[in-house]
């Protein structure tokens, strides 16, 4: 029996479970009206277009440098194009989305069953993991950010529930500090290689998705530029601009300035560990090849999505943070964000192949392939559980676990 037809058969009745614990639920209404409002809206990912990087030179990620450019079509004619990036709905399959609003839980194909129930379970649980991440943040550090929305927002939305909190975090508890008494899971999250970008991510979720997170008050560089260019900050404007059917989303803070995720150094590494993650995890598993692998950015209120197909050479980032809480003071999470979240963290649910929105959305290549040239093959040979054994490393390197030789080339301080 092929792994296929052994997974619908034991789908099957989790479908049945997810039927009597949420049809016609208030849960189930919910999610509807969340799918709603996301087919509904207009919110973008910029297409990226790197100028200028050192990945050639094989650094840690904490010396990335990344110069960006956000591709705009026919930018200097008037009239200023109104399609600007990729919208959210280009990439995601809204076919299932409308489904479920139609039909709710029975709509969900045995697919998807797994993906759903995490999100009715989350919406069901919403209100217990807001307090839970809110207790955890009362102490200060990055630490307890990264324990906070790993243990109770980023894992809860994964049909795995399996994440890795880099063991070497400073102060990283092993119980959720919120009293929940969960196993706060760590361990090694290096990726990259010697002749590669390279270090150890904050987290790695179901050992795909890496985690890049940050304290408030990080920010080290005032007056610096979204996304380093001048260009995302037009964009930027432009999605600013009030418009008429554009539903009102709630919690999504317009304001800029001194935020972490808008430090070109912090943008550097994440970009980064994009890219590199990107070719590890298609390196490991060859059925990511043309999908858009999601990187996190966050802080205790916003995140953000990085997207990097490794083979189509496709980066995107989304114009705006989501914010993480609607009423922070109530510990109340913003549920449209989280929805968002939801599919980009089910990726492989959720996201369309490039090659099938590519042909209908125009977006040009990041240059990284071009950047790299004939040294392109660095990055095609990694793999985040293991990196070849090249030529060069000598026995005692072989027997040292990767991690560590990663950590003694990297030499990566943990800010604190
Ligand atoms: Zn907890």
């Amino acid at each position: 029996m092929s792994s296929y037809v052994r997974g619908q058969i034991l789908s099957r009745p989790r479908r049945a479970q997810m039927q009597q614990k949420y049809g016609a639920s208030v849960e189930e209404e919910m999610l509807k009206s969340l799918l709603k409002l996301f087919i509904h809206q207009e919110r973008k990912f910029v297409n990226l277009v790197i100028e200028g990087c050192n990945s050639k030179r094989a650094c840690c990620f904490t010396d990335a440098f990344v110069e960006l450019e956000a591709y705009q079509k026919n930018r200097f004619e008037e009239p200023i194009p109104d399609r600007h990036g990729v919208f959210m709905t280009d990439i995601i399959d809204t076919a299932i989305l409308e489904r479920f609003i139609s039909s709710g839980t029975e709509a969900v194909d045995l697919h998807h069953v797994e993906p759903f129930l995490a999100m009715l379970d989350f919406i069901h649980d919403r209100r217990r993991h807001g307090k839970a991440i809110c207790k955890i943040l009362k102490n200060s550090g990055e630490t307890p950010v990264t324990v906070a929305l790993t243990e109770h927002l980023f894992s809860q939305l994964l049909t795995s529930k399996n994440y890795r909190v880099d063991s070497f975090s400073k102060d990283l508890p092993k119980k959720c500090p919120c009293g929940c008494n969960a196993d706060i899971k760590s361990g090694t999250t290096s990726m990259g290689s010697r002749f590669t970008w390279h270090g150890r991510v904050d987290v790695l979720l179901n050992q795909t998705i890496a985690v890049h997170t940050l304290k408030e008050g990080d920010d080290s560089s005032a007056g610096d530029t979204p996304l380093n260019t001048q260009d995302t900050e037009d964009l930027e404007t432009q999605d600013l601009q009030p418009v008429a059917k554009k539903p009102k989303v709630v919690g999504v803070n317009h304001k800029k300035g001194k935020d972490p995720l808008y430090n070109l150094h912090v943008l550097d590494q994440i970009v980064a560990e994009t890219v590199t993650n990107g070719f590890s995890q298609v390196g490991k598993q060859a059925s990511l090849s043309d999908l858009l692998i999601p990187t996190l950015g966050t802080t205790s209120e916003y995140f953000t999505i990085f997207l990097y197909d490794p083979v189509n050479d496709i980066l995107l980032q989304d114009t705006l943070r989501f914010g993480i809480w609607e009423y922070p003071e109530d510990a109340k999470l913003n549920m449209f964000s989280v929805v968002c979240l939801w599919l980009f963290l089910n990726f492989t649910s959720f996201v369309l192949k490039t090659s099938k929105w590519r042909n209908e959305v125009e977006t040009v290549e990041s240059q990284f392939h071009k950047i790299m040239d004939r040294k392109l093959e660095r990055y095609k040979e990694i793999s985040t559980e293991s990196s070849p054994l090249h030529m060069h490393q000598t026995l005692k390197e072989m027997e040292s676990s990767y991690g560590e030789i990663l950590d003694l080339t990297c030499q990566r301080i943990k800010k604190d």
